[in-house]
């Protein structure tokens, strides 16, 4: 049987979400594009959003309100910032978690000056109640409060400096209906191509002067799990390795040495991928396997196998979500190096 371990979700190596080692924040800020033009792949986006940029701009008006939705890592933050760049305004930055009252959103929508960016990440966790103040914030950049209880209470309206609000979610259908319906511009990210990661990489390498050939980013990219945000991460933690147990420089030898001494392996699957593959195949004889009961196996949250490690197995098309539970595909067996009818020596 696969064992359980206290597997540390939050500052897996592979996340795509900030982890603690992320928070030299100087650094992070450092890698962010500030204009379109260094903004690396999203092609479709790209060129959409630089024709409505410079449209506004053109009749002098707010950008429309703008959607971004993608998985984490992929952007959707810098890509905020930098249209705000572009218009030349303010980018205020929030999480819909975080803004708890209708106050608190009031609060945010008052201090905007004219056509700055309100940037509000994960905006599907807003409540109900926050979110029918920004119906009309939205449409009519007017925010309605009511003054006054009981039969005695009456609305005023209250105007506000036209704005800009940015909304990023990882999947657009968690938007209730009215919420969606008021932006203008939506915009899908799509996990990127290693060649664009390669891009990145060696981007990032120039800013923070690591010398990187072109094979170790070609490395680096292909075990980034098409994210940006795991590629900036694996350059500055190889870095470490070239800068202590090799000359400095990041070959393609070096990336190799670095990411299998972290347990990434060749298409970006760390230990908690393979003991998540190896648990449906040797437990479960490659499924299928209810979740929860896959989750109780390893000793690990059921949300967060389902939310974190999964996406990435099924785009691989290692792992299949059927009716009776989880199945291990063929091509897991044949990256984990298992025969499908053959004995297992674990
Ligand atoms: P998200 O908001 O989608 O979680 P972020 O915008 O925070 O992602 O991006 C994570 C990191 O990846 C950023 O710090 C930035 O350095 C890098 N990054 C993201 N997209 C790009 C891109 N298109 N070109 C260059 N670097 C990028």
């Amino acid at each position: 049987m696969i064992e359980n371990s206290e597997f540390d979700f939050e500052n897996r190596i592979v996340s795509p979400e900030p982890i603690r080692q992320d928070a030299e924040d100087e650094i992070e800020r450092s890698l962010r594009p500030k204009l379109l033009d260094e903004y690396i792949g999203q092609s479709k986006v790209k060129e959409n959003m630089k024709v409505y940029i410079e449209a506004a701009k053109k009749r002098g008006e707010v950008l429309d309100h703008v959607l971004l939705y993608g998985p984490p890592g992929l952007g959707k933050t810098t890509l905020a910032e930098i249209i705000a760049h572009e218009m030349g305004v303010n980018c205020r930055k929030t999480n819909g978690s975080a803004i708890q009252k209708p106050g608190d959103l009031a609060a945010l929508l008052t201090n905007l000056q004219e056509g700055d960016v309100l940037f509000i990440d994960e905006i599907h966790r807003l409540s109900k109640a926050v979110e029918e103040i920004l119906y009309p914030a939205m449409e009519d950049y007017a925010l309605d409060i009511i003054v006054g209880k009981g039969p005695a209470a009456r609305s005023i309206r209250l105007d506000l400096n036209k704005f800009t609000l940015i909304g990023a979610t990882t999947i657009a259908g968690q938007l209730t209906k009215p919420l969606r319906d008021r932006f203008g511009i939506e915009a899908h990210l799509e996990p990127y191509t290693a060649d664009e990661l390669c891009e990145i990489i060696m981007r990032s390498s120039v800013i923070l002067c690591v010398p990187c050939d072109e094979e170790g980013a070609k490395e680096l990219a292909s075990r980034s799990r098409g994210t940006p945000r795991i590629a900036n991460r694996f350059l500055r933690r190889a870095r470490d390795y070239a800068d202590v147990i090799g000359s400095g420089k990041l070959t393609k030898e070096m990336v190799d040495i670095a990411l299998n001494r972290m347990e990434v392996d060749k298409l970006g699957l760390d230990e908690l991928d393979r003991r998540i593959l190896r648990a449906i195949i040797i437990n479960y004889s490659g499924g299928p396997v209810g979740l929860e009961t896959l989750a109780q196996s390893l000793g690990e949250d059921a949300a967060t196998i389902e939310g974190v490690c999964e996406p990435f197995l099924m785009q691989l098309g290692f792992l299949n979500r059927t009716k009776g539970g989880r199945c291990a595909t063929e091509l897991a067996y044949r990256h984990l190096g298992i025969p499908k009818d053959g004995q297992y020596s674990f």
